[in-house]
Protein backbone atom coordinates (compact mmCIF):
# COMPACT_ATOMS: atom_id res chain seq x y z
CA UNK A 1 0.00 0.00 0.00
CA UNK A 2 1.71 2.99 -1.17
CA UNK A 3 0.75 6.83 -2.26
CA UNK A 4 2.41 7.87 -5.48
CA UNK A 5 2.57 11.77 -6.27
CA UNK A 6 2.97 13.52 -10.13
CA UNK A 7 3.29 16.94 -10.16
CA UNK A 8 0.85 18.89 -12.94
CA UNK A 9 2.73 22.29 -13.96
CA UNK A 10 -0.01 24.91 -13.93
CA UNK A 11 -0.33 28.61 -14.79
CA UNK A 12 3.15 30.06 -14.77
CA UNK A 13 5.10 28.08 -12.41
CA UNK A 14 2.67 26.42 -10.07
CA UNK A 15 2.44 22.32 -9.10
CA UNK A 16 -1.36 20.52 -8.79
CA UNK A 17 -0.09 17.04 -7.56
CA UNK A 18 -1.68 14.64 -8.59
CA UNK A 19 -1.95 11.35 -5.44
CA UNK A 20 -2.83 7.99 -6.28
CA UNK A 21 -3.65 5.39 -3.71
CA UNK A 22 -2.12 2.02 -5.19
CA UNK A 23 -4.40 -0.34 -3.35
CA UNK A 24 -7.75 1.22 -4.30
CA UNK A 25 -7.20 3.46 -7.42
CA UNK A 26 -8.27 6.53 -5.37
CA UNK A 27 -7.08 10.00 -7.02
CA UNK A 28 -6.75 13.15 -5.58
CA UNK A 29 -5.97 16.41 -6.80
CA UNK A 30 -4.14 19.14 -4.51
CA UNK A 31 -4.17 22.53 -4.81
CA UNK A 32 -6.12 22.62 -8.10
CA UNK A 33 -5.85 26.35 -9.28
CA UNK A 34 -6.33 25.94 -13.20
CA UNK A 35 -9.78 23.92 -13.98
CA UNK A 36 -8.74 23.60 -17.83
CA UNK A 37 -5.33 21.88 -17.09
CA UNK A 38 -6.38 19.73 -14.22
CA UNK A 39 -9.37 18.65 -15.88
CA UNK A 40 -7.11 17.79 -19.09
CA UNK A 41 -4.47 15.60 -16.55
CA UNK A 42 -7.24 14.09 -14.80
CA UNK A 43 -9.15 13.03 -17.68
CA UNK A 44 -5.59 11.43 -19.22
CA UNK A 45 -5.13 9.46 -16.50
CA UNK A 46 -8.15 7.55 -16.26
CA UNK A 47 -10.73 10.57 -15.32
CA UNK A 48 -11.22 9.45 -12.03
CA UNK A 49 -10.84 12.18 -8.94
CA UNK A 50 -12.21 10.97 -5.30
CA UNK A 51 -10.22 14.21 -3.10
CA UNK A 52 -9.62 17.51 -3.82
CA UNK A 53 -6.73 18.82 -0.85
CA UNK A 54 -6.19 22.65 -0.34
CA UNK A 55 -3.00 23.59 1.25
CA UNK A 56 -4.14 27.76 1.54
CA UNK A 57 -6.26 30.11 0.26
CA UNK A 58 -4.17 32.21 -2.36
CA UNK A 59 -5.61 32.17 -5.39
CA UNK A 60 -3.15 30.43 -7.84
CA UNK A 61 -3.92 27.39 -5.37
CA UNK A 62 -7.97 27.56 -5.54
CA UNK A 63 -8.78 29.28 -8.24
CA UNK A 64 -10.04 26.14 -10.24
CA UNK A 65 -11.75 24.17 -7.48
CA UNK A 66 -15.49 24.81 -8.06
CA UNK A 67 -15.15 24.08 -11.76
CA UNK A 68 -13.30 20.75 -10.86
CA UNK A 69 -15.68 20.02 -7.99
CA UNK A 70 -18.25 20.17 -10.49
CA UNK A 71 -17.01 17.84 -13.04
CA UNK A 72 -16.20 15.59 -10.54
CA UNK A 73 -18.46 15.42 -7.41
CA UNK A 74 -15.54 15.68 -5.21
CA UNK A 75 -15.31 16.21 -1.53
CA UNK A 76 -13.18 19.15 -0.86
CA UNK A 77 -10.53 19.36 2.12
CA UNK A 78 -8.86 22.52 3.63
CA UNK A 79 -7.91 24.28 6.62
CA UNK A 80 -10.72 24.86 9.48
CA UNK A 81 -8.87 28.17 10.16
CA UNK A 82 -9.52 29.87 7.05
CA UNK A 83 -12.88 28.18 6.01
CA UNK A 84 -13.84 32.15 5.82
CA UNK A 85 -11.80 32.40 3.01
CA UNK A 86 -11.48 29.19 1.34
CA UNK A 87 -14.13 27.25 -1.56
CA UNK A 88 -16.74 25.57 0.61
CA UNK A 89 -15.28 22.78 2.73
CA UNK A 90 -16.66 19.30 2.53
CA UNK A 91 -13.64 18.39 5.43
CA UNK A 92 -12.56 21.62 7.52
CA UNK A 93 -8.84 19.99 9.19
CA UNK A 94 -6.77 21.09 11.77
CA UNK A 95 -3.22 19.87 13.09
CA UNK A 96 -3.60 16.09 14.37
CA UNK A 97 -6.59 15.34 12.32
CA UNK A 98 -6.95 12.75 9.48
CA UNK A 99 -7.82 12.51 5.86
CA UNK A 100 -8.20 9.56 3.96
CA UNK A 101 -7.64 8.62 0.26
CA UNK A 102 -8.63 5.22 -0.40
CA UNK A 103 -7.09 3.13 2.32
CA UNK A 104 -4.57 5.74 2.65
CA UNK A 105 -4.36 8.13 5.75
CA UNK A 106 -2.64 12.06 5.53
CA UNK A 107 -1.77 13.49 8.68
CA UNK A 108 -2.59 17.29 9.07
CA UNK A 109 0.14 19.51 9.74
CA UNK A 110 -0.54 23.09 10.66
CA UNK A 111 1.99 25.30 9.30
CA UNK A 112 1.44 29.21 9.31
CA UNK A 113 3.75 31.74 8.09
CA UNK A 114 3.35 31.62 4.28
CA UNK A 115 -0.15 31.78 5.56
CA UNK A 116 -1.98 32.20 9.06
CA UNK A 117 -4.11 28.81 8.02
CA UNK A 118 -1.09 26.81 5.44
CA UNK A 119 -1.65 23.57 6.05
CA UNK A 120 0.51 20.52 5.15
CA UNK A 121 -0.50 16.76 4.64
CA UNK A 122 1.72 14.11 5.34
CA UNK A 123 0.88 10.62 3.76
CA UNK A 124 3.37 8.14 6.06
CA UNK A 125 2.41 5.38 3.45
CA UNK A 126 5.21 6.84 0.54
CA UNK A 127 6.37 9.34 2.73
CA UNK A 128 4.56 11.67 0.41
CA UNK A 129 4.30 15.54 2.17
CA UNK A 130 1.99 18.13 0.18
CA UNK A 131 4.19 21.16 1.10
CA UNK A 132 2.16 23.86 -0.16
CA UNK A 133 4.28 27.42 -0.07
CA UNK A 134 5.79 26.81 3.27
CA UNK A 135 8.94 24.23 1.87
CA UNK A 136 9.48 24.36 -1.71
CA UNK A 137 13.14 22.83 -2.79
CA UNK A 138 15.98 24.79 -1.37
CA UNK A 139 13.67 27.71 -0.20
CA UNK A 140 11.07 28.31 1.80
CA UNK A 141 7.48 30.78 1.52
CA UNK A 142 7.66 33.90 1.98
CA UNK A 143 6.37 35.03 5.44
CA UNK A 144 2.99 36.73 4.18
CA UNK A 145 0.75 36.84 6.94
CA UNK A 146 2.48 34.97 10.01
CA UNK A 147 5.95 36.12 11.76
CA UNK A 148 9.24 34.52 11.37
CA UNK A 149 8.77 32.36 14.80
CA UNK A 150 5.54 30.92 13.50
CA UNK A 151 7.62 30.08 9.97
CA UNK A 152 10.43 28.86 11.74
CA UNK A 153 8.23 26.21 14.17
CA UNK A 154 6.51 25.16 10.79
CA UNK A 155 10.03 24.27 9.16
CA UNK A 156 11.26 22.55 11.83
CA UNK A 157 7.73 20.35 12.21
CA UNK A 158 8.76 19.29 8.43
CA UNK A 159 12.19 18.34 9.16
CA UNK A 160 10.95 16.31 11.79
CA UNK A 161 9.61 13.90 9.00
CA UNK A 162 10.98 10.87 7.63
CA UNK A 163 14.26 11.78 5.80
CA UNK A 164 12.81 9.85 2.78
CA UNK A 165 10.03 12.07 2.51
CA UNK A 166 9.17 13.21 -0.90
CA UNK A 167 8.77 17.01 -0.33
CA UNK A 168 5.79 17.89 -3.03
CA UNK A 169 6.14 21.71 -3.08
CA UNK A 170 3.64 24.28 -4.78
CA UNK A 171 5.85 26.08 -7.14
CA UNK A 172 8.49 25.65 -9.36
CA UNK A 173 11.37 27.93 -7.26
CA UNK A 174 14.60 25.61 -7.45
CA UNK A 175 16.43 27.64 -9.91
CA UNK A 176 15.96 30.95 -8.10
CA UNK A 177 16.23 29.46 -4.80
CA UNK A 178 19.61 27.57 -5.82
CA UNK A 179 21.05 31.36 -6.21
CA UNK A 180 20.19 32.72 -3.02
CA UNK A 181 21.10 29.45 -1.29
CA UNK A 182 25.44 29.50 -3.21
CA UNK A 183 25.17 33.19 -2.16
CA UNK A 184 24.07 31.96 1.64
CA UNK A 185 26.46 28.86 1.68
CA UNK A 186 28.94 28.62 -1.30
CA UNK A 187 30.90 26.21 0.38
CA UNK A 188 28.19 23.33 0.60
CA UNK A 189 29.19 20.81 -1.34
CA UNK A 190 25.37 19.06 -1.08
CA UNK A 191 23.87 21.87 -2.14
CA UNK A 192 26.50 22.32 -5.02
CA UNK A 193 25.11 18.62 -5.79
CA UNK A 194 21.47 19.26 -5.93
CA UNK A 195 22.03 22.62 -8.00
CA UNK A 196 23.64 20.89 -10.38
CA UNK A 197 20.62 18.08 -10.40
CA UNK A 198 18.06 20.79 -10.88
CA UNK A 199 20.09 22.49 -13.48
CA UNK A 200 19.90 19.66 -15.34
CA UNK A 201 16.18 18.57 -14.85
CA UNK A 202 15.38 22.25 -16.07
CA UNK A 203 17.35 21.98 -19.12
CA UNK A 204 15.45 18.84 -19.99
CA UNK A 205 12.04 20.20 -19.99
CA UNK A 206 11.61 18.38 -16.28
CA UNK A 207 10.30 19.68 -12.50
CA UNK A 208 12.69 19.44 -9.78
CA UNK A 209 10.38 18.02 -7.88
CA UNK A 210 9.26 16.30 -5.77
CA UNK A 211 12.79 16.15 -3.87
CA UNK A 212 13.74 14.38 -0.84
CA UNK A 213 13.59 15.48 2.81
CA UNK A 214 17.37 14.39 3.12
CA UNK A 215 18.52 16.42 0.46
CA UNK A 216 16.68 19.60 1.82
CA UNK A 217 18.20 18.98 5.06
CA UNK A 218 21.70 19.11 3.80
CA UNK A 219 21.11 21.87 1.56
CA UNK A 220 18.13 24.26 1.95
CA UNK A 221 19.30 27.39 3.73
CA UNK A 222 16.22 27.76 5.60
CA UNK A 223 16.33 24.35 7.44
CA UNK A 224 20.03 24.44 7.74
CA UNK A 225 19.50 28.04 9.65
CA UNK A 226 20.54 27.15 13.30
CA UNK A 227 18.57 29.34 15.32
CA UNK A 228 15.51 31.32 14.78
CA UNK A 229 17.08 34.60 14.52
CA UNK A 230 19.42 33.03 11.68
CA UNK A 231 16.42 32.02 9.98
CA UNK A 232 14.74 35.34 10.31
CA UNK A 233 17.54 36.92 8.86
CA UNK A 234 18.11 34.75 6.14
CA UNK A 235 14.45 34.94 5.51
CA UNK A 236 14.76 38.66 5.69
CA UNK A 237 17.51 39.03 3.31
CA UNK A 238 16.13 36.75 0.66
CA UNK A 239 13.43 38.73 0.44
CA UNK A 240 15.72 41.29 -0.82
CA UNK A 241 18.14 39.16 -2.98
ZN1 LIG B 1 0.71 31.18 -1.59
Amino acid sequence: MTVTATPVPILSDNYAWRLVDSETGAVAIVDPADAKAIIAALDAAGGRLDLILLTHHHADHIAGVEEVRARFGAPVVGAAADAHRLPKLDQAVKEGDTVTLGKARAQVIDTPGHTRGQINFFFPDGAVLLSGDTLFSLGCGRIIEGTPPEMYASLRKLAALPGDTLVCCGHEYTESNARFALHVDPDNAALKTRVAEARAQRAAGRPTVPSRLSDELAANPFLLAPDEASFAARRAAKDSF
